[in-house]
Order: C-alpha cells, then structure tokens, then sequence
C-alpha cells in the first residue's frame, strides 16, 4: 500500500496592504466590492440602458489587488483563459469605519481615503458568463486583476468634483467627471451596508466610465485621478 506524508499545514500570505501619501503604515485590505455600471455611458457601451437598470455590486477576491507604490510602475500579468483583458480605471474608495445600515448622510465619516485603481475584466469570458446567467468572477477575479495605488486621506474638504482618465502610450481612452457616476460614493456605501455588514480594510471599486478596451502585453496604462496619486500599470 502506498504511504503518503502528512502536509503542513498551510501558511497563509499575509494581505495585500495599500500604501497612504505621507505616512509609513499601511493599510491592510479586507475586501474589495465592485459596482457595476455606475456610469451611464458605460452601460450603454456595454449594450443596457442605465435609465431601466440601476448599478449593482460584485466582488473581487482580495487576493486580486496588486498594490501599486508611489512612483513606481507596477506590473500585473496578463492572465490566462482569455484574448480580450479589458482596462477599466477606478475611482477606489476604502473605508476606516464599517457598519449596517449606514445612513447616506453619515456615510463619507466612513471612508479612511481614495486612491486610483483598475477592475481589469476578462471580457470575453464575463460576456459568456452573462449570456449563459452565470457569476461574474471568471471574469473579473483574475488573479492581479485589481492594482490599486496610494490612498490619499480623506477629509471633510476633500473634492470629488475631479475627473478621472485613463491613457495608453500617451494617447486617452477614458476621460470623464466623478460627478458622472449613478450611485454617489455615499449613495454607494449606504446601499452596500444594507446588503453587507461593512469592515474597516473594505474597498469600494467606483465603477468605470465609457472607453473601455482591450490591453495587450508589453502595454502600459496611465490612470489618473484629480487629487490622488496617479499610477502606472504594466501588462506583463
Ligand atoms: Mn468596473
């Protein structure tokens, strides 16, 4: 009879932690929620009508985010089972402060910053799990699919009245005003916490405007947001 050795038990990796502008600590990430057509011209890219449909949430793994330092490119892989890996530049939000039932008026109390990310999305592979009426992480929890850079704190004076862009070599492929989005970031937090009790280490993807493309390896994507750090992702 064959004989097999015990296995170890495992040792798990620790978080992926998000550096803050200013200071040396970190901030460890719980979670990472998504919304999905949060801008209207978006959803009409993606062939809905954003008057019939509200937004919606979904998940990435927090094993997904990639941590982008401040000035320093990061680098994700392009990941396997797909030949359409779509960039979609994010406001992220994430949150000091969790709770149930947050009231939208409380809800910005909650928030510990914000910092520039990517949903990066396997495109061809969520447009077979939405056609067959399947769920979306095939599609959005590649393995490296969420970089996100430095949070800047936020503060009552914060603006969120920016704009957020998206370039490759230079040349813009999404441009639009935060004010586009459906769901405000309050709005946001107080549905999410009807549905989740929300943690501190909770990071909310903000949905992505129109213009979202198709990235090959070897390209470079710059997002930039109006009063946090921008950051640079290669697809390797
Ligand atoms: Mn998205």
């Amino acid at each position: 009879m064959a004989t097999f050795a015990l296995h170890a038990i495992p040792v798990l990796e620790p978080r992926p932690s998000l550096a803050i502008v200013g200071e040396n600590a970190r901030f460890p990430v719980r979670r990472a929620f998504c919304i999905g057509r949060n801008y209207a011209a978006h959803a009409r890219e993606m062939g809905h009508d954003p008057d019939r449909e509200p937004p919606f949430f979904f998940m990435k793994t927090a094993e997904a985010i990639v941590p982008v330092e401040a000035g320093t490119p990061g680098e994700i892989a392009y990941p396997s089972q797909t030949g359409d890996y779509h960039h979609e530049a994010e406001l992220v939000v994430a949150l000091a402060k969790g709770g149930r039932d947050i009231p939208e008026a409380e809800a910005m109390k909650h928030v510990f910053g914000l910092a520039a990310g990517l949903d990066m999305t396997r495109r061809d592979l969520q447009g077979e799990a939405k056609k067959l009426g399947r769920p979306w992480e095939i599609g959005k929890s590649a393995d490296q699919s969420g970089p996100v850079g430095p949070l800047t704190r936020y503060s009552a004076g914060t603006s969120l009245a920016g704009g957020l862009k998206l370039l490759v070599g230079g040349k813009i492929r999404q441009d639009s005003p935060l004010a586009a989005m459906i769901w405000s970031i309050p709005e946001q937090i107080a549905i999410l916490s009807r549905f989740f009790e929300l943690k501190p280490g909770d990071l909310i993807f903000t949905g992505t405007p129109e213009g979202v493309a198709a990235i090959a390896r070897g390209e470079t994507m710059r997002v930039e947001i109006d009063g946090v750090t921008p950051i640079e992702v290669k697809v390797v």
